[in-house]
C-alpha cells in the first residue's frame, strides 16, 4: 500500500459532524481524508435538483442565534451571509388572527414580554399558566432527562390553548415529535435559550440558499485546508491492525489511518460497530443501546405559484397538520416575475408517512388556502411533496443514556453525529458540536475546537446557570 493510502486521520461521512471533524483536524495540521457514499456533501441537510420539476428542492432547515458552533464554522468559511435572519415570530389562526412574538425594549428575560402580553391567540388564563412555566426554564433546566414534556405539562397546570398556541408549536418544531417522546431538559433548553436567555440567542435564521449550495463553503474550507473529500466513495470494512493503526476499505480501495471518526447516522454506525465485535454478548449490548433511538419524520409540501400569495416570509400555522410556512421566493429574494415558491412543514409527520402524496398534498393545500386566501386565486405551477422518514431523533426521556460520548472503547476509533452526547438534540448545532467534540478528543483536547457559548443578557446575567 502507497504512502498516500495511508492518513492521520479518515472522517467517514460528510454531514455536518464529518465536515466539521475535518475541518477542525486540518486546521491543526493532521492529513485527513473523508469518505461520504453519496454523490454530495451535507448529509440530512442536502438538496437535490428534481429532474421532472426543473428545481433544486430542499427540506427547510432553520437555525436559531444560540447555534454558537454552526454560526462559527458559517464565519470561518464565509457562508454567514447566507443566513437571513428574523427577530418575530409570526403565529396565524384559522380565523385570520395574528399574533406576533419579538423582542422590545425591557431587557432579558422581559424582551418578549409586551408582545406576549398583547397575544391575541392567548387568554389571560393561558398567558398566566405559560408565564409560570417559562419561571421554571429562568435559571436553566433540568439535567435529568427522565421526565416527558407531557407529565411536565400536566405538573405545572398548563391550560388546553396554551399547549395548543405555544408549547406544542414551539416545542414540536424544534424536537420534531410529540409531548411523551420529549424530555423536559430538551424542551426546557429551547425555552431557555429561544425565550428567555436574550433576545439574540432566539433570532431565526433561515438559509437563504438551497443546502447543498448552502453549506459548499464548508466543503470548500476544509479541501483549501488539505483534506482530500471523496465523494461516491462508501466505507465498506474497517479492523484495527496489529500495529494499532486502522485498516480500511473504501469504493474497493485500501487505506490505513492512525484514527477513524465514524461521523455517521446512528443505524450506520450501529452497523459498522457490529462489525467489530465477533462475541453475541457484547453485539447485544452494544446493540441495546442504539435501540433506544427512534427516528422521527418531517414530510414538507412544495407549491410554485405564479405570484406571491403570502405577504410573508414565514408563519407558524396554528390549530392545523402544517406547522410552519416559509416562502422560500421571498426569503431568497427572488424577482417578482419568478413567481413565488412556498414549503409548508410538517414536524413528526408520523400519520403522514402512512398517507399518498395526493392526499398529503390535497389537504395542505386545503389547509394552506384557509390562512392564505391568496392562494386560491392564484395558479399553482407545480408541486411536490417530500417525505424525510429519518429526519431526526427523537430526544425521549431517559435516551441520554444511551448517548455514547464520541470516544469508543476501540483505540484510534471515534464517533461523531447529531444522536451522539451533546447535550443538543438532533440538531445542525448538535452536530457541529460533535464533529469538534471528537476533532478534540483525536488530539487529546476534548474541548479544543468548541465555540463560546452566547453569553446572557440583561437581568439573565444574573439568573441563568445554564453554559455558561
Ligand atoms: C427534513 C429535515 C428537516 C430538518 N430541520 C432541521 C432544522 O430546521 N434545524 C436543524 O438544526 N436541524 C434540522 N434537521 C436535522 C439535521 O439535518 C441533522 O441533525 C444534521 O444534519 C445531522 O448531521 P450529521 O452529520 O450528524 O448526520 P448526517 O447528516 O446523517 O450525515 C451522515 C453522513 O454519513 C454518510 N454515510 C453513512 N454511512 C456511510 C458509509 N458507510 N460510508 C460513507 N459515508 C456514509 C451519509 O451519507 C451522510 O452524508 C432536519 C433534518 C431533516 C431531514
Amino acid at each position: 500500500m502507497s504512502d498516500a493510502a495511508h492518513s492521520d486521520v479518515i472522517v467517514i461521512g460528510a454531514g455536518l459532524a464529518g465536515l466539521s471533524a475535518a475541518a477542525a483536524l486540518s486546521k491543526a495540521g493532521a492529513d485527513v481524508k473523508v469518505f461520504e457514499r453519496r454523490p454530495y456533501i451535507g448529509g440530512r441537510a442536502y438538496s437535490y435538483e428534481h429532474p421532472a420539476l426543473e428545481e433544486t428542492i430542499d427540506s427547510q432547515h432553520v437555525v436559531v442565534g444560540c447555534c454558537t458552533n454552526l454560526l462559527d464554522l458559517a464565519r470561518q468559511s464565509g457562508m454567514a451571509d447566507s443566513i437571513r435572519w428574523y427577530d418575530e415570530l409570526v403565529f396565524l389562526e384559522p380565523n385570520g388572527q395574528r399574533t406576533s412574538l419579538r423582542p422590545g425594549k425591557l431587557p432579558a428575560p422581559m424582551h418578549q414580554t409586551l408582545s406576549f402580553l398583547r397575544a391575541p391567540m392567548l387568554r389571560l388564563t393561558d398567558k398566566a399558566a405559560i408565564a409560570s412555566g417559562l419561571l421554571r426554564f429562568l435559571r436553566g433546566y433540568p439535567q435529568d432527562d427522565s421526565e416527558s414534556f407531557d407529565s411536565w405539562l400536566k405538573r405545572t397546570g398548563q391550560t388546553e390553548r396554551a399547549i395548543r398556541h405555544f408549547w406544542e408549536p414551539v416545542v414540536v418544531g424544534a424536537l420534531n415529535d410529540t409531548f411523551d417522546r420529549c424530555s423536559v431538559k430538551y424542551a426546557g433548553k429551547v425555552f431557555h435559550e429561544s425565550f428567555l436567555r436574550s433576545p439574540e440567542a432566539g433570532r431565526l435564521g433561515v438559509p437563504a440558499a438551497p443546502l447543498s449550495e448552502f453549506f459548499a463553503p464548508i466543503a470548500a474550507m476544509a479541501t483549501q485546508a488539505g483534506v482530500d473529500l471523496r465523494l461516491k466513495t462508501g466505507l465498506e470494512f474497517l479492523e484495527p491492525t496489529p500495529e494499532g493503526r486502522w485498516s480500511l476499505r473504501a469504493a474497493g480501495e485500501a487505506f490505513t489511518a492512525d484514527s477513524v471518526v465514524l461521523a455517521t447516522d446512528f443505524k450506520q454506525t450501529r452497523a459498522l460497530l457490529n462489525s467489530l465485535v465477533a462475541e453475541e454478548r457484547e453485539k447485544d449490548q452494544l446493540n441495546a443501546g442504539f435501540e433506544a433511538f427512534v427516528p422521527s419524520p418531517i414530510t414538507t409540501i412544495h407549491l410554485w405559484y405564479d405570484r406571491d400569495v403570502t405577504g410573508m416570509d414565514h408563519a407558524i400555522l396554528l390549530d392545523t397538520r402544517i406547522q410552519w410556512v416559509f416562502a422560500k421566493s421571498r426569503i431568497r429574494r427572488w424577482a417578482k416575475e419568478r413567481g413565488s415558491y412556498c414549503e409548508l412543514v410538517i414536524s413528526a409527520s408520523w400519520p403522514e408517512l402512512e398517507m399518498g402524496r395526493e392526499e398529503i398534498l390535497s389537504s395542505a393545500l386545503n389547509e394552506f388556502q384557509m390562512f392564505f386566501p391568496a392562494a386560491r386565486e392564484a395558479k399553482l405551477v407545480k408541486s411536490s411533496v417530500l417525505k424525510e422518514a429519518r429526519a431526526t431523533f427523537s430526544v425521549t426521556p431517559g435516551l441520554d443514556r444511551y448517548r455514547q460520548p464520541q470516544t469508543t472503547p476501540w483505540k484510534g476509533l471515534y464517533v461523531a453525529g447529531d444522536w451522539t452526547a451533546t447535550d443538543w438534540p438532533s440538531t445542525m448545532e448538535g452536530a457541529v458540536r460533535s464533529g469538534r467534540l471528537a476533532a478534540g478528543a483525536v488530539l487529546g483536547d476534548r474541548k479544543r475546537f468548541m465555540a463560546q457559548e452566547l453569553p446572557p443578557t440583561g437581568l439573565m446575567r444574573w439568573l441563568s446557570r445554564a453554559g455558561t
